[in-house]
């Protein structure tokens, strides 16, 4: 038997609270998440607030909080960078002192004006290294007089390294360019704060968007040379809304506030999330949180773009209510429950229980509750309802009904209609449905007519008679 001391995996979220959560960071903290969960590893967060001015507090709650709704508890941090600036430079300066880092004293105009020289040329907009070899003498009297930023220099023509899902891949570094980690006004930028803080914080695996792939190379360079082994690196695929085109805030649902105020379920989400760029063999969907981790695994996960398919989403959720236990269904719910709020408030804890489980397998998103919930506390009876009613012997249907209201055995008060009329099946229930609801579709009707009050139930077939022309 060999002794093998297996490391300890530890992957992090890293968003940088600069706007509103949407789905791409959604996906990446729930690939995280199942990966640690299915290693037994640690799920840091670490929020990347360097940029100052475009980071807010609100945002960096808003994270949280969606973290906690999607049930993603995690084990460290969250590590605020904004307040580890003074290590970043600690960690940096001897960077500096080798000359890996050196001094740009170019100015913004200057850059710019490079950039735009550069794309004349059809060459890539990369730094010219006008600073690059300065003269110690005239670096040091320049550094005491001049604002400046810090490059890292880049040695070498290319970068190879294994992704995780990508396999083997090489970069040209002579496409990259010296790169800054230092702004002029002392603040580090994310590349910098990122590779160190993988650093300290032990990371054992980076798994992130595809976008983030031109980091990585600058980030492996600066680790090395501090030192350090990188990490593991997992590009996950990018996310295509219907559209075909990338996804980004302007698409409908991309938002993670979105998503929670149109009444999906967390379970749902996470489902629908986890099954971007990865599925089980079994090609099986609706799955729980543990199926997901048991059967999860990096190295399956696509390559090619995976579709933000909100019609899955709604599939999943249908599939979440249908399976979620009344009482929570209840709980989660109530806040979906606006125009009906008081009456709903009102009832008793079974009530509450009854109504809800008569409807639940008619909805898609906790925000239908409100609307599926109506025939219990109103009446009115929908255009072309009386319509599909008449189709059959709807009044004899009714009157067989109205004669009964007091009864409260549904069951009993059909059979006696149905004796009455002669009508069976569609021809019975559809009737008897659009007279109690107003509506050709809608919740169970065995459960609304017994909430129903005998007064009730005579007020609505009444009106309903009287509105039968045949
Ligand atoms: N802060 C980066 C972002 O929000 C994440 C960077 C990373 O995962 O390395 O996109």
């Amino acid at each position: 038997m060999t002794m093998e001391t297996k490391k300890e995996v530890r992957v992090r979220f890293a968003p940088s609270p600069t706007g509103m959560l949407h789905a791409g960071n959604m996906r990446t903290a729930v690939f995280n998440w199942i990966f640690a969960a299915k290693h037994k590893g640690k799920f840091i967060l670490r929020i990347e607030d360097t940029d100052t001015e475009r980071s807010t507090g609100e945002y960096a709650n808003e994270i949280l909080e969606s973290l906690r709704w999607l049930g993603l508890g995690w084990d460290e941090g969250p590590h605020y960078q904004s307040r580890r600036t003074e290590i970043y430079t600690r960690i940096a300066d001897p960077m500096l002192t080798r000359g890996k880092l050196y001094p740009c004293f170019c100015s913004d105009a200057q850059l710019e004006e490079d950039r735009k020289a550069a794309e004349k040329r059809g060459r890539p907009p990369v730094y010219v290294g006008r600073c690059a070899n300065l003269n110690p003498a005239e670096r040091k009297e320049r550094m005491k007089r001049e604002p400046y930023a810090l490059r890292f220099r880049i040695t070498g023509d290319t970068l190879t390294y294994t992704d995780a899902i990508r396999g083997v891949t090489t970069v040209n570094l002579r496409l990259m360019g010296d790169f800054i980690v230092m702004r002029s006004n002392g603040t580090v930028t994310y590349n910098l704060a990122a590779t160190i803080d993988d650093i300290l914080m032990k990371v054992t695996h980076v798994i992130r968007g595809e976008d983030h792939m031109s980091n990585t190379p600058k980030q492996i360079l600066m680790m090395r040379t501090l030192g350090f082994a990188p990490p593991v690196y997992a590009h996950l695929p990018i996310l295509l809304a219907d559209d075909n085109t990338k996804l980004s805030k302007r698409h409908h649902h991309s938002s993670f506030a979105e998503l929670i105020a149109d009444g999906y379920l967390p379970e749902a989400v996470f489902n629908f999330l986890a099954l971007l760029g990865w599925h089980p063999e079994d090609k099986r969907e609706d799955l729980t949180a543990e199926e997901i981790i048991r059967n999860f695994d990096l190295k399956k996960v696509s390559t090619r773009a995976s579709h933000y398919n909100l019609q899955k989403l709604g599939w999943l959720n249908k599939q979440k209510i249908h399976h979620a236990e009344p009482e929570r269904l209840q709980a989660y719910g109530k806040r979906f429950i606006k125009k009906h709020a008081a009456a709903f408030d009102a009832l008793s804890g079974q009530a509450k229980l009854t109504i809800l489980s008569a409807v639940h397998e008619n909805i898609s998103r906790l925000s239908e509750l409100d609307g599926e919930l109506a025939p219990f506390f109103e009446y009115s009876i929908e255009e072309g309802a009386i319509g599909e009613a008449q189709k059959h012997p709807a009044r004899a249907v009714a009157d067989a009904m109205a004669a009964q209201t007091d009864n409260d055995d549904y069951r009993a008060v059909m059979q006696a209609a149905s004796a009455q009329s002669g009508a069976k099946g569609k021809a019975l229930y559809l009737p008897a449905r659009v007279a109690l609801s107003g509506r050709t579709h809608g919740p169970e009707l065995e459960k609304l007519y017994r909430f129903l009050s005998p007064a009730e139930r005579a007020a609505r077939l009444k009106h309903f008679l009287e509105m039968v022309t045949a």
